[in-house]
């Protein structure tokens, strides 16, 4: 098990995948609590098979981030899930592509074997083309 401190003013999404590169952890389970500035996150609206983007400008408290890591392309991807609260202690949250660390830090669970992912028809996402079953 890994667990870091995240760094200050950086991406919540690219500082967990520095700490994946930096210790070799291919594929794996994380969470992460904190605060973030500002958080960008999403909506995959599953009849267009597209995502609906948001942004949320203010501080919030991250309530909630979990996510896995795996392989897309040769490169290592995180993919991680996300609910914030505001300053009124409304929760809102979906799928995470960026947020400003205020504060975060990360535990992440390394795997032993290699999940990649691969473009699903039915879908129309990139899922793990492998799992234990
Ligand atoms: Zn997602």
């Amino acid at each position: 098990m890994v667990i870091e401190k995240l760094d200050y003013g950086k991406d919540l999404i690219l500082e967990i995948e520095k700490v994946c590169k930096r210790r070799n952890i291919k594929t794996g389970w994380f969470n992460a609590i904190g605060a973030l500035k500002n958080v960008t996150y999403g909506f995959y609206d599953q009849k267009l098979k597209e995502y609906k983007k948001f942004l949320h400008k203010n501080p919030c408290e991250i309530t909630s981030c979990i996510g896995n890591v795996s392989i897309l392309e040769d490169k290592i991807f995180i993919h991680a899930h996300i609910n914030f609260a505001d300053e009124k202690g409304n929760v809102k949250g979906g799928h995470l592509y960026k947020g400003d660390i205020f504060a975060a830090e990360v535990v992440i669970s390394p795997y032993d074997k290699i999940l990649e992912r691969k473009f699903d028809e039915i879908t129309g996402l990139k899922l793990w083309d492998s799992g234990e079953k």
